[in-house]
C-alpha cells in the first residue's frame, strides 16, 4: 500500500512516499481504508528528531485521520464494513492504574499513531476498535480527520482542565495554528469571550471573522497591557497557550487573580521564568494537558454531529504531495489545518 514514511531523522529528504506492507489486522482491531489525515507539529518533530519517543524506522507518519471500515471482527457490536469513521490516535493499555480510572490519556504505556507506531498517512491503518468512532456526517473527510488531535486537545484543555464557564474570558495565543483555532471555535461555542493574539494582521482579521471578540498583534503591542485594557484592568480568566517561552511572561501577567493557565506546547522553548511570586500572591493555576480521553472524544463528536464545530482547513494535498504539505506546515503561514487527502 502507498504511505508517507520516515526512514531517518532530518529534513524532508528522510520522508518517502512509497510502498509499505499492508498492516495485519489482529482480532479486536479494525482495518480502516484511509480517506484523509491532517498534519500536526509532532509530524515535524518525528521527522526531524523523534528524540524521547520509542519508535522503529521506517515508520509511517500521521496522527489523526478519517476513513472507511474495510474489515472488522464479525462479532464487533458497533462497527460494520463500509462505515465512515474517525480515529482517536492514542492507544492506551486499558490495565494500568490510570486506564482503570478512565484516564487513558495518562496511560503509562500509551502509544500514539505516527509517534510510537505506524500512523495515518497511508492507504490503510489497523487499530483497536475502541479508537474508532462513527464519523460526524456534517464534516467532510479532512474536517473529520482534523478533530482527532487539535479539537480533542483544545476540548480537554478548556472544558476538562480549565473548566471554562460561559461568562469568562479566554486569551488564546498564536491564533492560526490548528490547536489555537480549535480553541477559538470551542470558546465561542461555549459562549465565552475570546481574545486572540498573532504577529500577523491577516490571521487576526480572519480570527475576528470567525468570531473572536478582540485581536492583539503581539509584534506591535504589549500583549498583557492590551489585555488588561480590554478587560477593565481585571485580566482574563483562562489563558490558552502552546507557544511557550516567548509568551510565558505575557501570559502570566494577563491572568486575573485566581486565573488558570493551560498549556499543551512549547514551540518557542520549554524553560521560561516561573514568575513564582505572581503565581502564589495572585493564586494562579498552571495546568498541562495533552490530547484527550476516549470519552472526551465522544463528547466532541456529538457537537460536531450537530454541526456546531467545523474545523478550518488551510490547504489540501494528495499523498504524493506530502513534502509540499510538510513545507506548508513548517512555514507557519497556514491558517488552520494542512490536510492530506488519501483516496
Ligand atoms: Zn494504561
Amino acid at each position: 500500500m502507498k504511505a508517507v514514511f520516515i526512514t531517518g531523522h532530518g529534513g524532508n529528504e528522510v520522508v518517502t512516499v512509497g510502498e509499505r506492507p499492508m498492516p495485519e489486522r489482529r482480532r479486536g482491531d479494525v482495518l480502516v481504508r484511509m480517506k484523509a489525515a491532517t498534519l500536526n507539529r509532532v509530524d515535524l518533530y518525528m521527522r526531524d528528531s523523534g528524540a524521547g519517543i520509542t519508535h522503529q524506522l521506517p515508520q509511517t507518519m500521521g496522527l489523526d485521520g478519517a476513513g472507511i471500515v474495510e474489515e472488522v471482527d464479525a462479532d464487533e457490536p458497533l462497527l460494520t464494513p463500509g462505515q465512515p469513521v474517525v480515529l482517536h490516535p492514542g492507544l492506551s493499555c486499558g490495565r494500568c492504574e490510570f486506564c482503570l480510572r478512565g484516564q487513558g490519556v495518562l496511560c503509562t504505556s500509551v502509544r500514539y499513531l505516527g509517534e510510537h507506531r505506524d500512523g495515518t498517512l497511508a492507504e490503510f491503518v489497523s487499530l483497536p476498535a475502541s479508537n474508532v468512532f462513527p464519523k460526524p456526517k456534517a464534516l467532510d473527510w479532512a474536517e473529520a480527520a482534523a478533530i482527532g488531535v487539535n479539537h480533542l486537545t483544545a476540548w480537554r484543555m478548556l472544558f476538562t482542565r480549565a473548566q471554562l464557564q460561559p461568562w469568562e474570558t479566554v486569551l488564546i495565543f498564536g491564533v492560526g495554528g490548528g490547536v489555537s483555532l480549535a480553541a477559538l471555535q470551542l470558546v465561542k461555542m461555549a459562549g465565552a469571550t475570546a481574545i486572540v493574539t498573532s504577529r500577523d494582521d491577516d490571521k487576526l482579521q480572519r480570527a475576528l471573522a470567525l468570531g473572536a471578540d478582540h485581536a492583539v498583534n503581539g509584534a506591535q503591542e504589549d500583549i498583557a497591557r492590551r489585555v488588561l485594557a480590554l478587560t477593565g484592568g481585571r485580566g482574563v480568566d483562562v489563558v490558552f497557550e502552546n507557544v511557550g517561552a516567548a509568551v510565558w511572561s505575557s501570559a502570566m501577567k494577563s491572568l486575573v487573580r485566581g486565573g488558570r493557565l493551560v498549556t499543551c506546547g512549547a514551540t518557542t522553548g520549554d524553560q521560561p521564568g516561573a514568575d513564582l511570586r505572581r503565581l502564589f500572591i495572585r493564586q494562579l493555576q498552571v495546568m498541562g494537558s495533552t490530547l484527550g480521553n476516549l470519552s472526551e472524544f465522544r463528547d466532541l463528536l456529538q457537537v460536531c454531529e450537530r454541526g456546531l464545530i467545523r474545523p478550518v482547513i488551510d490547504r489540501r494535498y494528495g499523498l504524493d504531495d506530502a513534502h509540499a504539505a510538510l513545507d506548508r506546515l513548517e512555514s507557519g503561514a497556514q491558517f488552520g489545518k494542512v490536510a492530506i487527502e488519501i483516496a
